[in-house]
């Protein structure tokens, strides 16, 4: 497939079905290779389409054995069936049922689209469109259906039979050595929402009563021997379940709720209705096994997916194009489950690293779409940083923009309103509009366009009128296919800091909407506060209150202020993050003097001390932030053209070296102090205790690497969870040498039953910034633990080395040649996994001229491979454009 041959799907030409399909009846015999599917669709011809319509169903690689019109065999010049498409040429005018047979071979599916097996459990994945490699289907979320699915198999080889909604049957196949299990669920849904999972599988168990009274049954079911990893993910569930009864007013509404994991998966988790798959990553977890990020996660992603059931499932997307109706809500939701769970600030400011990290990058490059794009080619490329997290971004600024009442009776009136229904943002804004009697229709423009806007801002004090000057301005850079912006509603969140906290907010201006919000929704507007004391130092865009760059012209020494004194926590982190970025990107560009970094370093060592001593043990998941430097890979995004990538990380290395030298008794003795006898717990106090300590070993390892290769040692050999162990190896790979080998040979001793622990020490080893790395990933392809076939290794491995910023962007273009030879040969098997690596080049633009071209000359490489999916010919098509 070239790209240029696909069509463009867009928006504008969206129009209802001519049919739909009211229910699905399947009847799924499972076998290894031979997997039959029997479906009964009740059709009828939707009153919003054109009468008289030929019926024209979606396929994709489907084999049709069997077809009957109101149970009579069709007349085979009545249809027309392909591997892509069913047509029957003049279907009755009214109701009817149309009984299609497929066969099937799970075991052969790669793509992990469709029905699949993983490593010997059967399950499904459909969203997008993958509904149509098990039968031929109206395969698009405006047509919802009631299903009901009986699945038989092997009793040896799946004794657990799961799909959507509630059981109503269970028996043995009389004469043979299979049983079924029938599964109904009452709630019309699309059938990118359906699943069926079979095969031998343990599971945790609890009962549940909602708040208004409904009894339900969760499970967690993972591969035998596993159950003892599932109770945090059902501990979760649990507890995500009463967060949106109390916060949404959201009760679950069937019987039972079962999450299934398995370890072959393209994504994150799958919120099929009641029946939510996940990659087991983010499921399993036991001290020994999963970090204190990875209970993190799976606390998020179990909330998210759980959360998805009204946000998503209820009421579901009219069409793809509004994605991000779903998914941007969604993730709105489970951030904030997060943040009441844990630290509200902390988290925030890992949201904002992350969102910086792929979505400011993602908006600055080729790949660059608005939260709800108008075309697309192919679908599986639209699941984004953008339509995730900027969707998240959108929902949070309506929030602030309306203030927390109207968000909340804006959200009952959508779920009430929009219940069972397919919809639009429109119908979505029209709720929050009626609620707080605004017009939303400037603020949709955040839908529409892409880029991430800046704001500039400067402010000046008239000491004699006692009066401050706030002069703010906001532009937006070119996107593809958006070369003039318009300007967007940008809520500014501010405090005036003086020497004794905040200063009160006086002023009549109209942009002022009060509590400390400005709203920005022009090119440029002043503030002017009145009877302002003394002369303030601006705190800006408090807790990130909208997704945009700031510059602001603060010296160094008022950004020290705030990091001492801002009352808004994230400000404070900010803070220092500013002044270690402007030094970053100082000497991350040719021709820049030491010397004026390394007393850069001293003064911010003096800061952090000073807040370390004072404030470090309050809060140690804070502090760990704070003692967390911007990323190399942030000050190239800051920096922004012509980049050299070995630049950055050379100052970056010194940077962090000689806050380290400086800090460096200081960082011991906090280690010694927040060390602790008691055995592992993953609640956020004590991650963020081991975050504190552990984020100071990698800076002394940087700064005294054999003090810090001692530390790593004792730390390795004493703890009691993967935590401290993965912690301690990433410590040690900023150390070369004959240890840091020893140490990478023992980890793999230790873990070598062990895929998802393989897959973090995969990747230590392809971040590691030297030139070796390269034949250190190829080395590692050989690993027995490793495979082309297993979406989590390749992410750990060649995902892994794509992340590391001075590798794949080595100057000979080694590494781009590498990881393009993987993308067209992951290709041939697993479309979504090679397009998602091949976004790994979406930032190549921003390089300094030599690699630019060597990047180029690989994408191109890539793009004129015969026989391309359409996944992997649309990235390459749109990041070279
Ligand atoms: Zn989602």
């Amino acid at each position: 497939m070239r790209a240029e041959d696909t069509p463009l799907i867009r928006l504008e030409d969206y129009r209802p079905s001519d049919w739909l399909i009211d229910t699905v009846d399947l009847d799924i015999s499972l076998a290894p290779q031979q997997t039959r599917v029997r479906a009964l669709l009740g059709l009828r011809p939707n009153p919003a389409g054109q009468p008289g319509a030929p019926l024209i169903l979606d396929g994709d690689e489907l084999a049709l054995s069997e077809i009957k019109l109101d149970g009579v065999t069709l007349d085979a010049n009545a249809f027309a069936a392909g591997p892509q498409s069913l047509t029957v040429h003049a279907p009755p005018r009214r109701g009817f049922t149309l009984t299609i047979e497929t066969v099937l071979d799970p075991s052969a599916n790669t793509k992990l689209m469709g029905l699949y097996r993983s490593s010997k459990v059967y399950c499904t994945q459909c969203e997008a469109d993958g509904f149509r490699r098990i039968t031929y289907f109206l395969d698009r979320p405006d047509v919802m259906s009631v299903y009901t699915v009986r699945l038989e198999a092997a009793k040896a080889e799946a004794p657990v039979l799961l799909s959507n909604g509630n059981r109503v049957a269970t028996g043995e196949v009389p004469g043979s050595d299979r049983h079924f299990a029938v599964w109904h669920d009452p709630h019309p849904k699309p059938a990118y929402l359906f699943a069926l999972v079979g095969g031998a599988l343990d599971h945790v168990r609890e009962d549940y009563v909602t708040a208004d009274g409904q009894q339900v049954e969760l499970a967690v079911y993972v591969e035998p021997g596993k159950a003892g990893r599932a109770g945090w993910a059902l501990d979760s569930l649990v507890r995500c379940m009463r967060w949106d009864e109390r916060v949404f007013g959201r009760n679950y509404d069937l019987d039972v709720f079962n999450v299934v994991a398995v370890s072959d998966f393209n994504m994150g988790a799958m919120e099929n209705k009641g029946l939510n798959i996940f990659n087991d990553k983010y499921v399993l977890a036991d001290p020994q096994t999963a970090t204190d990020g990875d209970y993190a996660s799976i606390e998020a992603i179990i909330a998210h997916e759980y959360f998805h059931n009204w946000t998503g499932n209820r009421i579901t997307c009219r069409d793809w194009f509004q994605l991000c109706l779903k998914e941007g809500l969604t993730v709105f939701r489970d951030q904030e489950f997060s943040s009441d769970e844990r630290s509200r600030p902390v988290k925030r400011i890992a949201d904002v690293r992350t969102l910086r990290a792929t979505q400011f990058s993602e908006d600055a490059g080729p790949l660059a779409h608005p939260v709800r794009p108008r075309a697309y080619k192919e679908i599986n490329n639209f699941y984004t940083p953008t339509v995730y997290e900027k969707g998240a971004e959108v929902i949070r600024m309506l929030k602030v923009l309306i203030g927390a009442d109207a968000f909340k009776r804006g959200m009952d009136l959508y779920f009430e309103r929009c219940d069972g229904t397919a919809a639009t943002i429109e119908e979505f804004l029209d709720c929050f509009a009626e609620t707080s009697g605004r017009d939303l229709s400037h603020f949709a423009r955040w839908y529409e366009q892409a880029g991430t806007p800046t704001i500039v801002a400067s402010g000046r004090y008239d000491a004699r009128a006692k009066r401050y000057t706030l002069d703010l301005a906001q532009t937006t850079p070119p996107t593809p296919g958006q070369a003039t912006k318009q300007p967007v509603v940008l809520p500014v969140t501010l405090g005036l800091v003086g020497r004794d906290g905040d200063l009160p907010l006086t002023t009549g201006s109209s942009a002022y909407a009060g509590d400390g919000l400005i709203v920005l929704d022009q090119p440029s507007l002043s503030v002017v506060f009145s009877d302002v004391a003394e002369a303030p130092i601006p705190s800006l865009l408090r807790g990130f209150s909208a997704p945009v760059r700031l510059e602001l012209d603060l010296s160094d020494a008022d950004l020290l202020r705030l990091f001492s004194a801002d009352s808004d926590s994230f400000n404070r982190w900010q803070a220092l993050q500013s002044v270690a970025t402007r030094a970053l990107v100082a000497a991350g560009r040719p021709g820049t003097d030491r010397a004026v970094l390394l007393a850069k370093a001293a003064e911010i060592a003096g800061a952090l001390e000073h807040f370390l001593r004072e404030q470090g043990l309050a809060d140690p998941a804070f502090a760990a932030q704070v003692l967390r430097l911007p990323a190399p890979a942030d000050i190239a995004r800051e920096i922004g053209g012509d980049v050299d990538p070995d630049a950055i990380y050379g100052a970056h290395r010194n940077l962090s070296g000689a806050i380290g030298q400086a800090l460096e008794a200081t960082l011991i003795g906090l280690r010694d102090t927040l060390a602790t006898k008691a055995t592992y717990a993953p609640d956020a106090a004590s991650a963020g205790r081991r975050a504190l300590r552990n984020e100071a070993l990698g800076l002394i390892a940087i700064a005294a690497p054999e003090a810090g290769a001692r530390l790593v040692e004792q730390q390795f050999s004493s703890a009691d969870n993967l935590t401290d162990r993965l912690a301690a190896l990433a410590a040690m790979t900023l150390i070369p040498g004959e240890a840091r080998e020893h140490l990478i040979g023992r980890f793999a001793e230790i873990y070598a039953s062990e895929p998802l622990v393989l897959d973090k020490w995969l990747m230590a080893q392809a971040l590691i910034a030297e030139p070796g790395t390269l034949d250190r990933v190829k080395r590692l392809m050989q690993h027995k633990g490793f495979s082309l076939g297993n979406p989590n290794r390749v992410r750990a491995l060649i995902g892994g080395f794509a992340a590391n910023l001075t590798q794949f962007n080595r100057a000979d273009g080694a590494g781009y040649e590498f990881v393009a030879d993987m993308v067209i040969a992951l290709d041939r098997t697993n479309p979504q996994v090679a397009s998602r690596l091949l976004g790994s080049f979406k930032s190549w633009k921003m390089l300094e001229p030599t690699r630019k071209d060597l990047a180029q000359a690989s994408l191109a490489m890539v793009a004129r491979t015969p026989g391309l999916s359409r996944d992997v010919a649309d990235i390459a098509e749109r990041a070279l454009a």
